[in-house]
């Protein structure tokens, strides 16, 4: 079976063509610049080849068709014809409270995506080009949207819901959605699984740490709180993100410095998180790494305050929870970074939480890296969106 995924952007989109039962992609590529003249990056797996090319890409329906036709070319590609895609899986950022599970595409499913715009401003509009743009370029195949909201629907009031006026909650719907739920949901699944069944892992804590960070508290399989909430501002530290912050502050910026509240939120998901806490050294974890083992006190100020964050998280979910079975670190910086996940793990040994040194050294691949004798398990699970939004994809369209 072929499944496309597509993860579109406001001027970028990302593709990969793959198998939903094994998880072997056969080409993957993003198309860049869309809008603005367009370029195209494609990567045939299954050959073992890679292309780049500039293509006028006024939208995002000449950006798939661009896509469509690299996929059925004589050299680059690796199907025959565009009938090999048996469906289209999309990533959509947003689904507010209308969707707690992905979902066919029809005219309501994107009107409701439409209607979760003022949720999502930057990503549901874009979201919704990709998925009219394959309408246009291939007609009546059929497409699934994933939400990265729709695995916390499952959080009980008390967590989504905001200590402010009603209304804000029953006529905006302003409450705590969350997000990274394929990714939440795709590893504590496969965690679970690992684990023999949920009866060995009924509380479990995902870390999932990239570039954007959040963690889920997940009980029997489904989510019980998460640390992003309306935006993916919300909750730890991130490469430039603030994450969790005092409103006052906001409101003392403006006033001060004659900002709007466009611009001070540009400043708190562009230009903070662990960029500005090094001083500007870097977002990239290892950039802040190789900046800190040379002595610099900013970027080591700026890692221990996001193991730091992380740790307090990982001690508030285990309260909220009763407790945890396993720890799971998750996306870039879990996957691969074994310094970050020692200093988060470092002081949790009260919950029981013992890593194995030499183990913990291991990066990207399933693993324990907790001692045998620890009573937390504590894994490392790669995860895979991409393979959750095809497997859902098919799963619906079949
Ligand atoms: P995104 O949120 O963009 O999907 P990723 O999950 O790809 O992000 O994570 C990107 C982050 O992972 C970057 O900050 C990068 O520095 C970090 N990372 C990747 N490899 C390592 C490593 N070996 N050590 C530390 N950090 C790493």
């Amino acid at each position: 079976m072929n499944i496309l995924v597509i993860n579109a952007g406001s001027s970028s989109l990302k593709y990969q063509l793959m198998d939903p039962d094994t998880g072997v992609v056969t080409a993957k590529g993003l198309c860049e610049r869309i809008g603005l003249d367009g370029k195209l990056t494609h990567k045939a797996l299954s050959k073992g080849t890679k292309v780049e090319k500039d293509i006028p890409m006024p939208t995002h329906k000449e950006a798939i068709e661009a896509v469509m036709n690299i996929l059925v070319d004589g050299e680059y590609g690796v199907i025959g014809s565009v009938d090999e895609i048996d469906a289209v899986g999309h990533r959509v950022l947003h689904g507010g409270d209308k969707f707690v599970e992905s979902c066919i595409v029809t005219e309501d499913c994107k009107q409701a995506i439409r209607e979760c715009i003022p949720l999502g401003p930057l990503h549901n509009p874009a979201n919704l080009m990709g998925i009219e743009a394959c309408e246009k370029a291939m007609p009546g195949k059929p497409q699934v949207a994933v939400f990265d909201t729709a695995f916390h629907m499952t959080m009980p009031p008390k967590a989504y819901r905001y200590a402010i006026p009603t209304k804000y909650y029953t006529d905006d719907h302003l409450r705590r959605y969350g997000f990274h739920g394929t990714s939440h949901r795709f590893v504590s699944k496969r965690c679970i699984e690992l684990m023999g069944g949920v009866e060995n892992a009924h509380r479990v804590i995902v870390c999932h740490l990239g570039n954007g960070s959040s963690l889920s508290a997940v009980k029997d399989g489904k989510c019980q709180d998460t640390s992003m909430g309306l935006s993916p501002l919300a909750g730890v530290p991130m490469g430039t993100r603030s994450g969790d912050i005092d409103a006052c502050v906001v409101q003392f910026i403006m006033n001060k410095y004659g900002m709007s509240a466009d611009e001070c939120l540009t400043m708190l998901n562009k230009k903070s998180g662990v960029l500005a806490l090094s001083d500007g050294v870097s977002s990239d974890f290892r950039d802040l790494d190789a900046a800190a083992a040379q002595g610099n006190e900013a970027a080591q100020l700026a890692l221990d305050k996001f193991a730091y964050e992380v740790r307090k998280y990982i001690g508030a979910y285990a309260a909220a929870l009763g407790g945890v079975d396993c720890i799971v670190f998750t996306a870039g910086v879990g996957e691969n970074s074994g310094s970050m996940r020692a200093s988060i793990c470092d002081g949790l040994e009260y919950l029981g939480v013992k890593l194995d040194a030499e183990k913990n050294k291991l990066r990207g691949e399933e693993v324990v890296i907790s001692t045998s004798d620890s009573k937390v398990k504590v894994w490392v699970i790669p995860t895979n969106e991409e393979l959750m939004i095809a497997q859902d994809t098919a799963e619906l369209t079949k």
